[in-house]
């Protein structure tokens, strides 16, 4: 079981603090230097659906992206800026640099890391690939440069299905690393031969369904909208299964005026946005009892700070390094993924 360190724990807390106290104008002076150094260093904001609402607001008024992995890796990808200011966790950090290594990426943070990814340590994971050398090793994104450099493909949970139908086609067995409940629901809606790896991500894991079906007693008409990063008896009971631009979608498009939402809170700014209408409530996680970790927001994703995208832009600190040859192997289960996805979608 993975937990998460205490110092992690300490930083959110110091980071939410910090963004409370902030005075309007505080923060509004942080926005304006961040668009001024953004300008300055040619540099562009790719942000992530889960990043903290202030920092996905200065995203969209500079032209930058707010997007899920996938996106974030195609905008970074086509975007002209010669630096990328990647608000995320590292992997998206990683996967700018391999994907794009003339640019300089820089990131809040270097310290935001991802539980799908520490749980997946590359020698143990090439270990467990070399026992099975017949099958195909697919990873999703949320791993490290050298698992991505071992792995046949690369996908995120907005293709994964995709990707998993088109290897079946060709009778494939495959790998599959490193979360398992993502891994278990695209087994069930497939039946594809996958071999799991024992992976979660400590935010969807405390979903509970219990709570959920207690919450719906009290919102009976309202939908259920669940990442598919979330256990099976929670996934179960959901009206939607998707991806984080899948279920803002959903939210926008079902009828329903109140839907449950089982994934990081951070997705509300979002889903307020394109259906302000609508109520959006938490889906229950263990609450604020010794069994809640996260309690529907990544710790890790909430140490995107403004004042450390100030000193990474002004200093050049937090630059992604990935070493030559690793970003090379790595660069084709990548480059496989985003054609995959340009050729689904013609
Ligand atoms: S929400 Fe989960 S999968 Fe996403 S970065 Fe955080 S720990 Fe990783």
């Amino acid at each position: 079981m993975i937990l998460v360190n205490d110092r992690v724990f300490v930083q959110q807390h110091l980071a939410t603090e910090h963004l409370e106290k902030m005075t309007p104008q505080s923060k509004d002076e942080l926005k304006a230097d961040v668009k001024r150094l953004l300008i300055e260093q040619d540099a562009v904001l790719v942000a992530h659906y889960y990043t903290p609402d202030v920092i996905q607001e200065l995203a969209e008024e500079t032209g930058g992206c707010v997007s899920d992995s996938l996106q974030m890796a195609r905008f970074g990808n086509q975007h002209s800026a010669s630096t990328l200011l990647v608000a995320g966790v590292r992997f998206m950090g990683e996967t700018a640099k391999i994907l794009t290594p003339q640019k300089r990426i820089l990131m809040p943070t270097l310290e935001a890391t991802c539980s799908l990814d520490i749980g997946c340590p590359v020698d143990e994971f090439s270990a467990f690939c070399d026992q099975h050398p017949d099958r195909t090793v697919v990873v999703y994104a949320n791993t490290s440069a050298a698992v991505k450099a071992r792995a046949d493909w690369v996908v995120t949970s907005s293709i994964a299905l995709d990707v998993v139908e088109h290897l079946m086609d060709r009778s494939e067995k495959l790998i599959w690393g490193p979360d398992k409940h993502l891994g278990s629901y695209i087994q069930q809606q497939t039946g594809a031969d996958m071999l799991m790896w024992n992976g979660s991500c400590i935010v969807h894991e405390e979903f509970k369904a219990k709570g959920i079906l207690d919450l719906k007693r009290v919102y009976p008409d309202a939908a259920l909208l669940v990442h598919p990063e979330s256990p099976a008896s929670v996934v179960e009971i959901a009206d939607v299964v998707g991806s984080t631009s899948q279920l803002i979608r959903a939210a926008h498009e079902l009828p329903n005026k109140t839907l449950i939402v089982a994934t990081d809170r951070g997705i509300f700014y979002k889903m307020r946005q394109k259906a302000p209408e609508k109520q959006f409530l938490e889906a229950p996680t263990g609450g604020m009892g010794a069994t809640c970790r996260s309690c529907a927001h990544c710790p890790w994703m909430a140490l995107n700070e403004l004042e450390a995208m100030v000193e990474s832009l002004r200093d050049g600190s937090n630059e992604v390094q990935v070493e030559a040859g690793l970003a090379k192997r790595a660069m084709l289960p990548l480059e496989r993924m985003l054609d995959f996805t340009v050729n689904a979608s013609h």
